[in-house]
């Protein structure tokens, strides 16, 4: 047996105007998205906004079902907007938000899967930038950090 370390790294800034100008955008655009949240159950607002390789923005919101298992998460909202209004056009960045809390809102399991599935589809890393609706802000230049040895068929 071996034992093998397994390290992550990313940068953290306590100030959206340290970040470069198109991640600070990209973010305000996130939290623009908040008020289209749909989540009456859970009272948690997500926004989640795209930077595509051609320049567009899309963004989304998570929306909430009284059938729990029906709900979208805001960032595979924006990423299915994203593959059905500009398929092939690579996804370069992601900011992601809530409204609640002070910490940054990581990714569910199952949105870092998808878009680990997008890193790998364009061969090309997304860059994750996560605030809650204020305080710090982390950046992530790709998905693995966040799920190493993610599935790939
Ligand atoms: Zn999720």
């Amino acid at each position: 047996m071996q034992e093998k370390l397994l390290q992550s790294t990313y940068k953290e800034f306590t100030d959206i105007t340290d970040l470069p100008a198109q991640y600070s955008k990209l973010l305000v655009r996130a939290k623009d998205c908040l008020t289209n949240s749909w989540s009456p159950y859970s009272d948690y607002k997500v926004g989640a906004a795209v930077l595509l390789d051609n320049g567009q923005v899309l963004a989304g919101a998570n929306q909430e079902n009284a059938a729990y298992p029906m709900c979208l998460c805001a960032e595979r909202v924006a990423l299915g907007a994203v593959a059905s209004q500009f398929p092939g056009v690579p996804p370069v960045a992601m900011a992601i938000t809530t409204a609640k809390g002070s910490e940054p809102a990581a990714p569910c399991g199952a949105c870092r899967q998808v878009l680990a599935e997008h890193e790998y589809r364009f061969k090309q890393p997304i860059t994750i930038i996560l605030q809650a609706q204020s305080g710090v802000i982390y950046v992530f230049d790709s998905v693995k950090p966040l799920l190493p040895f993610s599935f790939h068929l």
